[in-house]
């Protein structure tokens, strides 16, 4: 079936992969919303993790340079409270400090210092005095505050390394002159903050109160006894719980810190992460993001020119089939607008319905045919059709039933075959007529059952023509018969008859007479007409009732018909009246036959219904036809005068007309 062409040329001009492609893009605008919310969460949550490891290990290492000094400490402490040191004996003091530099190797030396000299160092011989006190104002806070404490880095005065003072104060009765002084070399304390210890990239360093850099995990020589970077020194300041923040290095690295004090002295541990190390796995995560969105972006325009390409194979091998035509058909070359793609599919569907209609339009049909089939089967009429010869081409159930042949047997058979003798000749007589004029009403025949009885039927047809006027079939329906032609005939026999004797009335009397007239004057034979008149019927009322009378009037039929001949034909002309058709009989003759029925009449005793019996008589005028007669009145005239004298002459006779 073909279809209207494609619609007008759509007004959007992008093709079916641009779609796709847009499409698939567009698909993927969430999954960007939600990754970049999974990125911040995980940065959020890599910071934190950050922050918790600068926490644990700069603790750490704030704990092992307070327990290196503490040691120091313990060890200077000692020695303060030694019996030497009481009793300030240089010698022996000088002695226990050898001793216990030559132990402790972290201890580079130990000196005993007033506020501005020294009265020993270790590292020289006894007795070498006189050399100026490096950071003589810790030794001066020492001796004033009477407790410990630590130097920022200098100089040592007898080798060239950088090196830190933790001072203890000699206290005697109540008041410090004299402070012993362990000497610690800085090299020692970059190696508790060395880079080996820390995470790859961390930077830590140690500073004293004022900011001065007392140890660095990097580039020591070049930073030790500087000022620390301002984030440092902003950190020793800060007070409270330390927190990290974001600042810079020496160098000028962009970092994350954290400060806290060194337990138990005036220092203070730093500690960096670079900000790089901080947003290395965001920087790679949105590097692999960009990577996976471009593959992305390839794989859809991979897919959505695949895709379309097969949707354009597709939607020509659909079009070819919709249109079932090679005109305008999809070039291979030409990109497939979404439109037209629209237009197709919706065609498609058109199809489909139409289809659909149709496979449901041809059920209603065969449903329809099958119900029209069924009514034509079992209609309460018989329906056939006959060829112009008159042979059988169909017929229903309902005729084949009346007949009790199956359709096999009807078939291609003469209808006339299935008519009794007397309506094969209606239908031979009728049919050629039929053929001409092309219908027939209410054709009475009687159908020839398989059973051998006849059966009335009343038949009209219409002849079924083609579109040139040729005669194609008879279209004929024949009703059952039976039951109108029964009453038809109870009427005319209702019409005709006496109801109470049964025997013709007047009008069959008159009819008859036609007739015996008719043939009379055909062949010339005389007919006679007989008139009889109970006698005194009145008598026979009175005495026996109107019922009574009735019985013996139905008597009195009986009688008649018993005592004349076959051909002979009583009729009841009225109350106790009765005349007689007497066929091919001469007056004589009638007039032996009227005596018979008369004595007949007399000596019969006529039985009543309540067991008692009556005998009665009966006057008799007799009258035969002439041709003079006009009709068969005039003969009446005559009997019923030969009645009347029989009557008036004593009754109980037989009178001849005169
Ligand atoms: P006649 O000898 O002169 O004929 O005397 P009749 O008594 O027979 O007189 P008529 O013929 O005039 O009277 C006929 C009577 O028959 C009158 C009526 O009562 C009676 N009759 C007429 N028709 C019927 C009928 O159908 N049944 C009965 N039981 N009586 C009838
Ligand atoms: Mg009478
Ligand atoms: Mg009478």
């Amino acid at each position: 079936m073909s279809l209207p062409a494609l619609p007008a040329p759509p007004t959007l001009r992008l093709n079916l992969r641009t779609w796709l492609l847009g499409l698939s893009l567009l698909t993927t605008l969430p999954l960007l919303v939600f990754a970049l919310s999974v990125v911040w969460e995980f940065k959020e949550f890599q910071q934190r993790a950050l922050v918790e490891q600068l926490e644990r290990h700069s603790d750490e290492l704030a704990h092992a340079v307070a327990e290196k000094l503490h040691s120091t400490l313990g060890t200077l402490n000692a020695l303060a409270e030694s019996d030497a040191a009481l009793a300030v004996d240089v010698p022996s003091l000088y002695a226990h400090a050898k001793r216990i530099v030559a132990r402790d190797p972290d201890i580079r030396a130990i000196t005993l210092v007033t506020q501005d000299r020294i009265l020993f160092l270790t590292a020289a011989p006894l007795g070498r005095t006189g050399m100026p006190v490096n950071a003589a104002d810790r030794v001066e806070a020492a001796l004033r505050t009477q407790s410990p404490n630590v130097s920022g880095p200098f100089s040592s005065p007898v080798s060239p390394i950088q090196v830190v003072a933790l001072t203890v104060p000699l206290a005697r009765e109540g008041e410090a002159t004299y402070a012993l002084r362990g000497i610690l070399a800085v090299e020692s304390l970059n190696s508790l903050v060395a880079a080996e210890r820390l995470p790859k990239g961390w930077i830590a360093g140690i500073a004293d109160a004022e900011g001065t850099v007392v140890a660095r995990s990097h580039d020591a020589a070049r930073y030790v006894g500087h000022r620390a970077s301002a984030s440092f020194r902003q950190g020793i300041l800060a007070t409270g719980k330390p927190t990290a923040f974001l600042g810079s290095t020496l160098e000028g690295t962009p970092t994350m810190n954290l400060v806290r004090p060194v337990f138990g002295f005036d220092w203070y541990l730093g500690m960096a992460v670079p900000q790089t190390i901080l947003h290395a796995p965001l920087a790679e995560m949105l590097w692999h993001m960009a990577g996976l969105g471009l593959l992305w972006v390839g794989l859809s325009l991979v897919a959505a020119m695949t895709f379309s390409q097969y949707l354009l194979r597709q939607m020509k091998t659909v079009a070819r089939a919709i249109n079932q035509t090679s005109e305008a058909p999809l070039q291979s070359s030409t990109p497939l607008r979404v439109s037209e793609l629209a237009a197709l599919v919706g065609k498609f569907h058109a199809t489909q319905r139409s289809e659909a209609a149709m496979r449901g339009d041809r059920d209603v049909a065969v449903i329809a045919r099958e119900q029209v089939q069924d009514l034509y089967d079992h209609a309460p009429c018989g329906y056939h059709s006959l060829d112009q010869e008159g042979r059988v081409l169909r017929m229903n159930q309902t005729e084949l039933r009346w007949l009790g042949l199956p359709l096999a047997q009807v078939q291609g058979r003469a209808y006339a075959d299935f008519l009794t003798p007397t309506s094969q000749q209606i239908f031979q007589e009728r049919f050629p007529q039929f053929m001409r004029e092309g219908h027939v009403k209410d054709l009475e025949m009687e159908l020839q059952r398989a059973s051998g009885a006849a059966m009335p039927i009343l038949v009209s047809a219409t002849a079924i023509q083609d579109t040139q006027g040729n005669f194609v079939a008879s279209r004929s329906t024949v009703f059952d018969h039976t039951e109108k032609k029964r009453v038809q005939a109870q009427l005319e026999r209702m019409a005709r008859s006496d109801a109470l004797t049964e025997l013709s009335n007047r009008r069959d009397f008159y009819d008859k007479a036609e007739h015996e007239i008719a043939r009379s004057h055909r062949s010339g034979q005389p007919f006679c007409v007989l008139m009889l008149d109970v006698d005194f019927f009145k008598k026979v009322n009175d005495h026996y009732g109107h019922a009574g009378g009735d019985d013996v009037l139905r008597q009195l039929a009986r009688l008649l018909v018993a005592q004349l001949r076959v051909v002979d034909m009583p009729a009841r002309f009225g109350g106790e009246e009765f005349a007689v058709l007497m066929p091919g009989t001469p007056l004589a003759e009638a007039a032996h036959a009227a005596e018979r029925l008369r004595i007949a009449l007399q000596a019969t005793a006529v039985a009543l219904r309540d067991g008692q019996e009556v005998y009665i008589t009966a006057s008799i005028g007799l009258a035969q036809w002439c041709a003079d007669d006009t009709g068969i009145d005039a003969t009446l005239k005559r009997a019923d005068a030969a009645l009347y004298r029989a009557k008036a002459t004593g009754r109980n006779q037989v009178c001849i007309e005169s």
